[in-house]
């Protein structure tokens, strides 16, 4: 993609969320409501093909360039980014380790849209400790037996089709050996269990998945080769925490720019409160923060468009802007007073929204435990 094509993509990215997102945000928001329209717009603009290759009917954007995408719109609304990170999370796994039928069957459907889905992979008993999954598959002939529940599946309703984490062998060691991965759409034994409720997040639904002798068959498992599920679902997790990371930057250049607006309008002691030592003071480390953020996902996603290994850095990047797009909320908040607490301002949005940034793709705490081994791998003592 030439600077010139991206610049215009995000240009229309831009126009879209200034006539079409900004307007009906706080409906959506604060009704808690799958917003229909704005999913449309977003399949007419490519976005549930954005990182399938165009080969399959995608975009073929370049990490850096999507992470771009998703930090503008995050910065007015992160939960609609989930809409499309999740389901690219699915395209991805089948993308890189589906078999050539596989894609051919699912991604040109997926990139358009017309299938629309996510990653599940969190169990009520399971969530950074993945291999701890109780989920089964049995085959039974020419098909695969499905028994188990999922939690916390973003788009879970909405949704039809999910990469779905299970153990083929339960007793295997490691346990990571029993693991695999299938294509699994809505079907009969395939049950929505319930919504889940959140503080923040909103419209996009967030869901429990109840699979009760769940029958696919054989091909849809992907890649065609039973034990390789672990390394399949965390295959993505460098894309994924680029993606997490775009969506902190986005909430942490959101709040920054609420905080600068207001800072300038509203006046105190006869002069704007930006002029105020102490509002200037947290404008110095916001602005630096949201920077920072900012170049971190830059660096990782540009590395990882180079096809080099960038775990280090994409968890880097995922852990700063995330706990960025969290203290510059909240100082945002803090700058507006009263008003900040007020739901009809918008900070209180990204002050709810913000945590979450925080514990999906790998919580901050593995976060740092992931830093620090790759740090100590790459530069060992002789
Ligand atoms: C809104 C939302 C959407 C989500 N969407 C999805 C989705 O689409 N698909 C999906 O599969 N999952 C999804 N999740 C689940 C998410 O990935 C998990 O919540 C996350 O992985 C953490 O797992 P857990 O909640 O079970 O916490 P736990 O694993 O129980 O962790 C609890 C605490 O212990 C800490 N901890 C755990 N192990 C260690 C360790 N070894 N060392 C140090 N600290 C540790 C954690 O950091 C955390 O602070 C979503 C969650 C939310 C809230």
């Amino acid at each position: 993609m030439t600077p010139a094509d991206e610049a215009e993509l995000l240009h229309a990215i831009d126009r879209w969320i200034e006539k079409s997102v900004v307007p009906v945000v706080k409906h959506y928001d604060h009704a808690d409501e799958w917003p229909a329209p704005i999913v449309a717009q977003m399949q007419e603009l490519g976005l549930f093909g954005a990182t399938i290759s165009p080969e399959y009917g995608g975009l073929g954007l370049p990490a850096s360039t999507y992470a771009k995408i998703v930090m503008r719109i995050s910065s007015y609304w992160m939960s609609i980014t989930g809409i499309f990170n999740s389901h690219l999370m699915l395209a991805l796994a089948i993308e890189k380790f589906g078999t050539e039928a596989q894609k051919q069957q699912w991604l040109p459907r997926l990139a358009s849209g017309e299938v629309r889905g996510g990653l599940a992979l969190t169990e009520p008993d399971a969530g950074t400790d993945l291999q701890g999954i109780r989920m089964t598959a049995r085959r039974e002939g020419d098909d695969y037996v499905i028994n188990g529940t999922k939690t916390w599946i973003s788009n879970g309703i909405q949704g039809s089709c999910f990469a779905l984490l299970v153990k083929t062998d339960p007793e295997a060691e490691p346990r990571h050996k029993g693991m695999s991965l299938f294509i699994a759409p809505k079907g009969p034994g395939f049950t929505v269990g319930r919504q889940l409720e959140k503080l923040g997040y909103k419209a996009i639904d967030s869901a429990e998945l109840v699979f009760d002798n769940y029958r696919i068959s054989a091909d849809h498992l992907i890649g065609g080769v039973e034990g390789q599920g672990f390394y399949q679902a965390t295959g993505g997790l460098e894309l994924g925490r680029i993606n997490v990371a775009s969506r902190g930057v986005g909430i942490a250049e959101g709040a920054l720019r609420l905080a600068t607006e207001y800072a300038q309008v509203r006046k105190t002691f006869g002069k704007p409160i930006h002029e105020h030592q102490a509002i200037g003071l947290k404008l110095g480390e916001m602005v630096t923060r949201a920077r920072a953020a900012r170049l971190l996902t830059l660096d990782a996603a540009a590395i990882f468009d180079r096809g080099e290994r960038c775990d280090m850095e994409a968890g880097m990047a995922k852990y700063f802007a995330s706990e960025a797009a969290l203290e510059n909320s909240i100082e945002s908040m803090r700058i507006h007073g009263a008003y900040g607490y007020s739901k009809e301002y918008d900070i209180e949005r990204l002050y709810r929204d913000a945590p979450l940034t925080c514990i999906g793709e790998g919580t901050n705490e593995l976060q740092r435990i992931i830093i620090a081994r790759q740090w100590v791998k790459r530069n060992l003592a002789a």
